[in-house]
């Protein structure tokens, strides 16, 4: 399935515009040819030159075209899949150790924004997970006492009488906090990290859509749209948008769903309106099927909000409008507010419901982080590095994942439809507060 929609510049581009400035020329020869400029491509390619290869990162577009400059900068960390899912598939054991990449995958990228010096906004605010109903609030409750804690994740929960120190609104039934949790600017991060890419001696050739991956001999001949580099190995780090230059990418495409997800940027509300909305100043998540993620700008001046405002593509105008509704639904003091930026971007859903890694047709792969990728990409590129490498750390706990395909994507849009359909009644039949009246 092809989706089209208007992809707008996010907010995050005023400070940190794209650059086309990395056009340099294509190498003849790497040890190594990257596919994709995000966060998984570049931080896999800084590892690389490190460990003592030659890497050339190839882009379709700008480096950070994709999701990586397009998302909410909540920087955190959360598979999919819940722990009993994760069992039933892979076993009690192997299940906790996937659970426990995350918080690993969090410090990872803390570590790494302070060992490369990244300026990127970094703020230590925490993450409020918020109850659609008194049931969503059990689970959660329940989730913190049985999995979360017991990992040693610092978190806890919020009783429905406590949440005002968290959130202005009437909406939700108390939450959980989880205290590692951060907030970031997804810009400025990936702008850090392209320079240190540049640092340790990657190549990075934007505007080089890929067109063609064969093998050749010992090596793989990897063709762009203006030139062709021949490779040891190849990584896929397209993710997402692996379905939108190329048929070449198709194997992977066919297995990560990708769903548009949108965002707004409100106009200048002031900080001491944002702080009386958001006294806990975190970043929020919801549990509602059309589910709402938001939080102050990294200036506390406005508020960014991020939905599902469709499972489908939709007109940037109304995009904007839905969400504009899903926040008014949680705080109806902005229903008449300004909306100064409006943007979409691609998520990349596997079907197992956490991230993957492993090889596929001989050529590398991490994706499908299912929308919490800001740590999580950067962990799967170093770690993808490192089996390349053959260095001791290259076993992961996601090795026993494997990549599997959704169905065609001819009845991708009647499963998609069938989904929404399902998830609207679920919220309606446990009495969520709808976000909006979808016309
Ligand atoms: C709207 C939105 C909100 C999100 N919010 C959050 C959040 O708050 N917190 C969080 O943790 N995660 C969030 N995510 C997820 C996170 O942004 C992603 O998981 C992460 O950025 C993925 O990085 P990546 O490098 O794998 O892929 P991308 O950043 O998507 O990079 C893939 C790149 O591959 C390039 N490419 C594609 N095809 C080709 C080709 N044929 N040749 C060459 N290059 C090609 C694309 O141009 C693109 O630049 C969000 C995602 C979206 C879309």
């Amino acid at each position: 399935m092809t989706l089209h929609f208007a992809e707008d510049a996010p907010y995050w581009h005023r400070e940190a515009p794209l650059d086309s400035a990395e056009a340099q020329p294509i190498p003849e020869k790497a040890d190594v040819a990257i596919i994709g400029g995000g966060f998984t491509g570049l931080s896999c390619a800084l590892e690389l030159a490190r460990l003592g290869r030659s890497v050339v990162v190839l882009e379709a577009r700008e480096p950070g075209f994709g999701a990586s400059t397009r998302n909410g900068g909540m920087l955190g960390w959360g598979h999919r899949a819940d722990l009993s899912k994760l069992e039933q598939r892979y076993g009690a054991e192997a299940a906790r150790a996937i659970m426990a990449e995350g918080p690993v995958s969090l410090a990872f990228t803390l570590g790494l924004m302070e060992r490369e010096g990244i300026d990127c906004d970094l703020q230590h605010t925490g993450r409020f997970l918020a109850a659609a109903s008194p049931r969503h609030f059990n689970k959660i409750r329940r989730d913190v006492e049985t999995v979360f804690q017991p990992m040693g994740v610092a978190c806890r929960v919020v009783e429905p009488q406590d949440q005002g120190a968290e959130i202005s609104t009437q909406v939700y039934c108390g939450g959980a906090v989880f205290d590692a949790h951060h907030a970031v600017h997804p810009g400025k991060f990936h702008r850090g990290l392209l320079a240190a890419a540049l640092r340790s001696g990657a190549k990075i050739a934007s505007q080089a859509a890929v067109t063609k991956i064969e093998h050749s001999g010992e090596r793989w001949r990897v063709r762009t749209v203006r030139g062709e580099v021949t490779a040891r190995e190849v990584v896929f780090a397209a993710n997402g948008y692996a379905a939108q230059f190329t048929k070449a990418l198709k194997p992977f495409a066919d297995t990560m769903l990708t769903l548009p997800s949108f965002l707004i940027a409100t106009q200048r509300l002031g900080q001491n309106r944002v702080k009386a909305l958001m006294p806990g100043g975190r970043m929020y998540v919801d549990t509602r099927s059309s589910h709402s993620y938001f939080r102050p700008s990294p200036d506390g001046e406005r508020i960014l909000w991020g939905g599902r405002a469709s499972l489908t593509p939709l007109e940037e105008a109304t995009a904007t409008d839905r969400l504009r509704r899903h926040m008014s639904s949680v705080f109806p003091e902005l229903a008449d507010t300004g909306i100064d930026d409006s943007w979409t971007g691609r998520i990349a859903y596997s079907r197992d419901g956490v991230a993957q890694i492993g090889k596929l047709n001989g050529i590398w792969y991490a994706g499908g982080y299912c929308g919490s990728g800001i740590a999580m990409a950067p962990f799967q590129g170093w770690r993808l590095a490192q089996k390349i490498a053959g260095t001791a750390e290259a076993a992961s706990p996601f090795d026993v994942t494997s990549l599997r395909g959704w169905p065609p994507s001819s009845l991708m849009p009647l499963g998609i439809r069938a989904f929404e359909l399902w998830h609207r009644y679920k919220d309606r039949r446990e009495g969520v507060l709808a976000p909006i009246a979808y016309r």
